[in-house]
């Protein structure tokens, strides 16, 4: 298990399963969060408590990007529509971990969500890779 917080402890999250992978993505959000995600869903695969205030972008809004409103940490983004199975996708900001060497070891994957739409180089890397 995987637990993060937001920087005032206001906001926490506790994901359950074991990630195959985080996301690194170059759009124009992510880049300027930092982040790197873990995918999961809401309830099933992961808990997260605390209330937060979400950013919509105009351009997509089926994404909202929650954050911490005390600290301003961006603690996971949430899918605006349930999916199939009435549960929330939600990709957790692992930038929140509370432990950063327990999730060091997670393969990373960069995403080029700017322009081309998949995954792009260097392969082999994991997140300590782009965290330390
Ligand atoms: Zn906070």
């Amino acid at each position: 298990m995987i637990t993060g917080a937001c920087l005032c402890k206001k906001v926490s999250w506790r994901y359950q399963i074991e990630p195959e992978r985080a996301v690194a993505c170059n759009c124009t959000v992510c880049s300027r969060h930092g982040s790197m995600w873990i995918y999961g869903s809401q309830d099933k695969d992961l808990e997260i408590h605390g209330d937060t205030k979400f950013y919509l972008r105009q351009d997509k809004q089926n994404l909202g990007f929650h954050f911490c409103d005390s600290c301003g940490c961006t603690l996971f983004w949430k899918a605006m529509k349930p999916n199939e199975d009435g549960l929330f996708t939600v990709g957790i900001n692992l930038r929140q971990a509370d432990d950063p060497d327990l999730v060091g070891r997670i393969p990373l994957i960069h995403y080029d969500g700017l322009e081309k739409y998949v995954s792009v180089g260097p392969k082999g890397q994991t997140v300590k890779d782009l965290w330390h």
